[in-house]
């Protein structure tokens, strides 16, 4: 294995476990590594850190183990027993639950790779060259999991790796085949597009929110803003809503979002579902129309550059959905962008209040679930936030 130096004074960090390593840290004069590649890395006088997958990018390692250490299967195997060990002890594995998040990258200490499971079929994305690298290990390794029952692996990278490395990653099975595409959450149905889908094909980090809003549903009118596979709006016509309305601009996601009503609630005629723009809708929505809304966008700032046209965006939707909800609402609104702090998005929220000059109190502040967990020492990883807010 090739060790890879730092420059004097920029092991701070890793000494207190932060996986990265940012290519402004590594010394010029460094061996010749290939992109993915297993490197060691040592500060300025020696002193061995720890074993990771090379990268050309501002994040040149991401580091896998703070020891010098073979990542072979016994690594994988490893790891993804102590990830399946903490879903296990969440109790997330059961008959009437079957999907879940099984690996969040540094989250469970294996930065650069993501996994869901449907059932029997685990869903994997490499987010970065080293990882896809080591899709044929960690397929088999998830086959022979004792418990997790998985016999199909799918493997989805095509959008997730970076363009510039060339690699040309083919979505397809690594293991298996198609089985069927039903998955359980919470005792409901959904049929779960990982061939097509947006990620993995369905949002998991949204069900403990999801559970919450069911709770609220009972006799209101509920308006799922950015459905996509219509998650919220199923839980809302479990919780006994008056009517539920769905929105996303993407015609498809409204196709799934009404084949999974049909598949709890099938004919019911609660349920409409409307592909349009959501400024557009919420700009033609009649005051007080709806007492229950969601705001679920997509992360407006992927990068930091985005920032402040994400918070601008932020507020201006919370703004026009706040104008116009009726006296007494709830609002469930969320951003899934890393780049944006818990205290910009609040900060967002509260401008949009101040400007509707409604009286609001925040009723609970969410975060992503326990299958999604933050690893202490990185913590960047904390990205999903939530306001649920009383509109009187
Ligand atoms: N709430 C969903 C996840 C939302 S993902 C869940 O629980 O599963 C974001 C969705 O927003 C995508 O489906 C995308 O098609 C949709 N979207 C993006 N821009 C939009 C816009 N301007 N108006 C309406 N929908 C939009």
């Amino acid at each position: 294995m090739k060790v890879l130096k730092l420059k004097k004074g920029k092991e701070e960090s890793l000494d207190r476990f932060h996986p990265w390593v940012f290519s402004g840290a590594l010394v010029d004069n460094q061996p010749d590594v290939d992109e993915g590649e297993v490197v060691g890395v040592e500060t300025s006088s020696g002193r061995f850190i720890g074993t990771g997958h090379y990268q050309i990018g501002s994040i040149a390692v991401r580091i896998l183990d703070f020891s010098d250490r073979k990542i072979d299967a016994e690594f994988f195997a490893e790891r993804l027993g102590e990830a399946f060990a903490v879903r296990k002890a969440l109790g997330l594995q059961r008959p009437d639950n079957t999907t879940y998040r099984l690996v969040h990258g540094e989250g469970d200490f294996l930065p650069g790779l993501v996994i869901d499971i449907y059932g029997p079929t685990a869903v994997v994305q490499a987010h970065s060259p080293g990882m896809h690298y080591c899709r044929d290990i960690i397929a088999r390794c998830l086959v022979e999991l004792k418990g997790a029952g998985i016999e199909n692996v799918y493997y989805k990278s095509e959008t997730t790796l970076p363009y510039k490395a060339r690699l040309d990653p083919q979505n397809d099975y690594l293991i298996g085949g198609y089985v069927g595409n039903e998955a359980l959450e919470n005792g409901l149905k959904f049929n779960i597009d990982w061939l097509r889908g947006q990620k993995t094909g369905f949002f998991v980090d949204q069900r403990d929110n999801r559970a919450l809003l069911q709770h609220y549903s009972k006799g209101r009118k509920v308006l799922n803003m950015f459905c996509y596979t219509g998650g919220f709006s199923v839980y809302a016509l479990r919780g006994d809503a008056r009517l539920v309305h769905s929105v996303d601009s993407s015609e498809k996601a409204i196709t799934l979002t009404d084949a999974n009503v049909a598949l709890n609630f099938p004919g019911d005629a609660r349920h409409r579902a409307y592909a349009e723009d959501a400024f557009k809708f919420l700009d033609k929505m009649e005051d007080g129309a709806y007492d229950l809304v969601i705001l679920d966008p997509p992360a407006f700032a992927k990068h930091r550059s985005a920032l402040r046209n994400a918070l601008r965006g932020y507020q201006k939707l919370n703004f026009k959905a706040m104008e116009k909800l009726a006296p007494g609402s709830i609002l469930f609104t969320f951003s899934c962008s890393q780049a944006v702090s818990r205290e910009q998005f609040r900060l967002a929220v509260f401008s949009a209040a101040a400007q509707s000059g409604r009286k609001i109190r925040i009723l609970h502040q969410l975060t992503q679930p326990a299958d999604h967990p933050v690893n202490i020492y990185h913590p960047e990883g904390e990205y999903l936030k939530g306001l649920v807010l009383y509109v009187e």
